[in-house]
């Protein structure tokens, strides 16, 4: 089995049937995340880039099993920021000292392209790069978003099971979403796709299938998220919560994809107090500090027990950076586009 975490690390790239082998295996969680981090480490360094989180809408118009934006999901408070309380967050957040913002919401009709497009100009007149995670839109209104400024795209394909996604996601459809994906790289976006670990019915053979997935649509950036059941949708009984195998699958990533950026993502966070700390010493080197209000944070559910709920902006961000200094890393001090994207760009 070492032969083949080499190989992954030495040539970044391993077939299906590899992949599912290493991902069987419940004895070498320890030796992938190390490989990923040394990988990490050549190819993208001690830097970890910091985003600022604002989740700015949580209404959504669609109804996936998993999630707790879900419309079905009478029991949860929707909030929307106005035009100027999102650029004025942005602002905070650049005062901060971050140079990057994610506008994350769930599919919210209100605001459309012309509002989208409005937002976007008034956060790039202030000098951040921006990253957009709005879910699926036509190829036109990415254009529009482009146009206006905006930088990175952040959608995972949740799973490449399209069973399950069609299980899962009523209403959507996986091809569109993969459409969706392959636009936004045509369009010049940082691309940023990932999935789900732990939903019900995923085999080990399909999250092989995600991590070739991302290779094969030349993903700039891949968050992987566990599933955490929420209480208020159709999943709520459901296992979930793999930490141990997000981890591998986010190592795995790393290892194939070596200069890609991967953030230390918040689910993991949630899981586990070290949870963060294991992903940033197994490949990932992105963290994104929530930087919404705490008054609308409570119900941006995704899923329960999100970690940082209770903090304010300053207090969520100043833990994280205390985190990186404690791991002897760095905050990086530029953008922090993904490597991959840049030499794209030469
Ligand atoms: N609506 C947009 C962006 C917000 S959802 C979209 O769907 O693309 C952001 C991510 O939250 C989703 O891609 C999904 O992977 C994750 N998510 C949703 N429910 C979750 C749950 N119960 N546990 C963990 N992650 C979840
Ligand atoms: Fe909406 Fe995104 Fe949640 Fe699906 S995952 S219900 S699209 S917020």
């Amino acid at each position: 089995m070492d032969d083949l975490i080499l190989k992954a690390k030495t040539t970044h790239n391993l077939n299906k049937e590899e992949l599912i082998l290493l991902l069987q295996d419940e004895t070498n969680l320890d030796s992938l995340l190390n490989a990923a981090n040394k990988v990490r480490q050549e190819y993208v360094g001690d830097e970890i880039h910091l985003r600022g989180l604002i989740e700015f809408s949580n209404f959504c118009k669609n109804n996936c099993l998993y999630c707790g934006l879900r419309r079905d999901n009478k029991n949860l408070p929707r909030y929307r920021m106005d035009e100027e309380n999102i650029i004025s967050l942005a602002a905070h957040a650049k005062e901060m000292g971050l140079h990057t913002v994610v506008l994350q919401s769930g599919e919210d009709l209100h605001f459309n392209t012309e509002r989208m497009c409005r937002i976007v100009r008034g956060i790039k007149e202030l000098g951040l790069a921006l990253t957009l995670s709005i879910g699926e839109k036509t190829k036109e209104e990415y254009a529009a978003y482009k146009q206006a400024g905006a930088d990175r795209y952040l959608i995972r394909i949740e799973t490449t099971d399209k069973k399950l996604y069609a299980d899962n996601d009523p209403g959507m459809n996986w091809e569109e979403r993969a459409q969706c994906i392959r636009n936004l790289k045509a369009l010049g976006y940082e691309l940023g796709s990932g999935c789900l670990v732990g939903l019900p019915n995923q085999s080990l053979a399909s999250l092989a299938d995600d991590i070739l997935f991302f290779k094969e649509v030349d993903c700039d950036m891949v968050g992987i998220g566990p599933f955490i059941p929420h209480p208020d949708t159709p999943l709520k009984n459901a296992g979930g919560k793999k930490l141990n195998l997000s981890l591998k699958v986010m190592a795995l990533t790393r290892l194939l994809l070596p200069d890609i950026n991967i953030p230390a993502t918040t689910a993991m966070e949630t899981l586990a107090p070290d949870g963060q700390t294991k992903a940033l010493n197994g490949g990932a080197n992105v963290i994104m500090p929530n930087v919404t209000l705490t008054d609308y944070r409570k119900f941006y559910q995704l899923y329960p027990g999100k970690t940082t709920t209770g903090y304010t902006p300053d207090a969520s961000l100043q833990k994280v950076i205390d985190k990186i200094q404690s791991l002897g890393r760095t905050v990086g001090l530029g953008y922090g586009q993904s490597p991959h994207w840049l030499k794209e760009q030469c």
